[in-house]
This record gives structure tokens, sequence and C-alpha cells, in this order.
């Protein structure tokens, strides 16, 4: 029996075409491609500026580079979320500090971030976690009274908007992630999104090693440039065979929302009237892309979340456990022990249903069906 998998990459010929053409070019590391992926995701998100990047983790270690976060510093984040995340801070010397979400869209809230927040915080994390939108002004308004800059990790969050506009693409600097489980992908890759061209100019000196010239411009001149490295530098450069492909996705990204909003639908038809299962939803002030479909476990239901994903796997379909919590990890035990209620519920008590491109009703009929069983005849099979 095929197994309906969790996510699929939409890559095809197109893409293989634009790789062959980078190849023939003979320039393969960052150049032209490059800048033409960061115009291009610009114009399609109404952003000003855009720097690619190895991945998304390497653009939050930039992110917080920049903005001058240290050691001696807090950086508030959500413990929700993929533990790049948490990583990010702690690659400058800073130490995260994790607040907990709300449960309706598992983002920081206003609310939850003021609780966070200390004489020593520098900055805020703010995920669009899953894709869904978190009320990012909301929590700035907090922020900015404090000298707290906010920055928005919007790695699973490009195709959703934010009080009518892309998120990403407002006046905070944003990261979004290229990586194949997100809707758009280079292999690996990410990007930072800023208004600021000053900043911007940094970002891709630091990219590239603090260099003062990219080393494309230096190739391309007809005189001899000589370059100079300014300050500490990094190697996070996309190469022009990623950004090729990204040219190519980015192309999809509004048939790819418009079509995973549809199978959301589906899912909704089917499990609306499911008792105990709690379905994702479009916040009031936006609306996602549905980078996952993340269904909640009511706590009365006596079910045990992991033996639902067994069940489910046994029929041959793929599902993931709800977004971890890095608090939770070996590898954050330093961090201390905090109260996260929300965070634990959701975490604990959530899974990830298949949605991917070219999945069709059936199948989606297929995984709610198997679902509602699991949940409706509970004593057959725990
Ligand atoms: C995937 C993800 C990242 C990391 O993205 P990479 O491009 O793989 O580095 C960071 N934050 C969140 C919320 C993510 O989901």
């Amino acid at each position: 029996m095929d197994v309906i998998p969790i996510m699929r990459p939409w890559l095809g010929a197109e893409e293989a075409v634009a790789v062959e053409s980078v190849l023939a070019s003979g320039w393969v590391a960052q150049g032209p491609k490059v800048a033409a992926f960061e115009a291009a995701v610009c114009g399609a998100l109404g952003a000003s500026h855009g720097v690619a990047t190895t991945s998304c983790t390497t653009a939050l270690h930039l992110a917080l580079h920049t903005l001058g976060v240290g050691p001696g510093d807090e950086v508030v984040v959500p413990s929700l979320s993929f533990i790049a995340t948490t990583n990010a801070p702690r690659y400058v010397g800073a130490r995260p500090v994790f607040a907990d979400v709300d449960y309706e869209t598992q983002n920081l809230t206003a609310e939850t971030v003021e609780r966070a927040l200390g004489a020593s915080t520098r900055a805020v994390i703010v995920v669009h976690q899953a894709g869904m939108p978190a009320d990012v002004d909301a929590i700035a308004a907090v922020c900015e009274s404090r000298g707290v800059a906010v920055v928005e990790d919007a790695a699973c969050a490009i195709g959703s908007t934010y009080r009518g506009r892309p998120v990403g693409a407002g006046d905070n600097l944003a990261v979004l992630s290229f990586h194949p489980r997100k809707l758009l992908t280079t292999g690996e890759g990410g990007m930072l999104l800023t208004s600021d061209a000053a900043l911007a100019r940094r970002l891709r000196r630091l990219r590239e090693h603090g260099m003062a010239v990219s080393a494309h411009d230096r190739h391309a001149s007809r005189s001899v440039v000589v370059e100079a490295y300014e300050e500490l530098g990094f190697n996070y450069r996309m190469t022009d065979l990623q950004a090729a492909v990204g040219l190519v996705q980015l192309g999809k990204l509004d048939a790819m929302v418009a079509e995973r909003r549809s199978l959301a639908q589906h899912y909704r038809d089917a499990l609306d009237d499911v008792p105990g299962l709690i379905l994702p939803a479009d916040p009031p002030y936006g609306t996602t892309n549905y980078q996952s479909y993340v269904v909640r476990l009511d706590d009365e239901l006596p079910v045990e979340r992991d033996a639902i994903m067994q069940e489910l796997l046994d029929q041959g379909i793929a599902s993931r456990r709800g977004i971890m919590a890095a608090h939770l990890e070996p590898a954050c035990a330093d961090l201390g022990a905090p109260e996260l209620p929300v965070t634990e519920r959701l975490t604990g008590r959530s899974l990830v249903l298949p949605l991917f491109h070219g999945m069709d009703a059936g199948q989606v009929e297929r995984v709610a069906q198997a679902l509602a069983r699991c949940v409706q005849e509970v004593p057959t099979w725990r």
C-alpha cells in the first residue's frame, strides 16, 4: 500500500531546465540568479529589500547579529517552534526566554510576550507558526516603548496574509525559509526581508565574508578590483543553482496557496462534526497558507496522540506530531523549566495531517475517515 505522505515538494521539468541553464552559464555560486530571486520575492510580497541566505536559520542569526544582540541580552521566543527559533539567540551569545502561546493560533500574543519581557530583553522573535499569521502589530506595540526589536520568523508563512498584506512585508525584519517542508523550496535556503536599505546593504556584506564588493561584481568588472573585508562576516550565500529553482517555485506560489486552502476546506467539511477534534482556521486579522494542517485533540478525548499516529500509519497515512516545544528538548535543558501550559498542551495533543500538491479530495476523505474512526472507536484498538 502506498503511504499518503505529509508533504511533497512541487518540483518539475521547469526547475530542471532552470538549473541546466545556470550550469551552462558557468556561474553557479551567488550571482545574477540570486539577485533576480531576491527582486522577485520582494515584488511578489511587496517587500523593499530581500537578502538571500543558505537557510532561514542563518538568516535568523544575521538578523540578531545586525540588531547587536549579544552576551547578557535576552531574546523572547516561543518554545512552540522548530528549534532554530530558540537556537538563533544562542548563536550570538544571548539567552532565549520562552513565552507561552495562544491555543487558537499557536502563536505568541501581546500578553504572553509582555509577561516575558525583562530589563535585559533586546528582541522578540515572533513566529507565524505553521503559516498561521501572528498578531504582530499588537506584539510590536508592547515592544516599541521598551526599545525591544521585533523579528518575524516567517519560515512557514510565505503566501499568508496579515491585515490585508503579505506576511513578511511589514516594518519588522522578517525571515523566510525555502526548505522542502515549506511551500517554496530551493533545497535549502532562506531570505531576510527589510524596509531598511542600509541594513540590507550590511546584510549582503555579512553573508559574504564581510566583503565590500560581491564576488560576482568583482569578476564582472572590466577594471581591477581589490576587495576589502570591512567586518567579521560569514559565508551564508545562496547559490545561483538554488535561486534558479526558487524563481520557478515563486511563480507557483499563488496556485500553491489556493490549492492548500482548498484542501484545508475539504478537511473541514469532512471533520467539522467529529467530536473531540479542533481544526485550524484563519484568525480574524489574516489568512493562513496552511503550511501545516495541525489538528488539536480535545483534552477530554481518551486517546493518546501517538496511538492515533500509529493507527494512521498502519492504514498507510503519514502524520507528524504537532509543533515541537524546544524547552522539553535535552539541548535546552540549561535554559530552565518555564511554565508554558498552553505550549505543553499543544505539543502533546496535536498532530499534522497530510497536505501536499496534487493531493486529491479522495485522499483527504481517506485521511479524514481514518482519523474520525480513531477518535470515535477508541476501545477497539487502544
Ligand atoms: C523550518 C523553520 C526554521 C528553519 O528553517 P531552515 O531554512 O531549515 O533553516 C525556522 N523557524 C521555523 C518556525 C521553521 O518552521
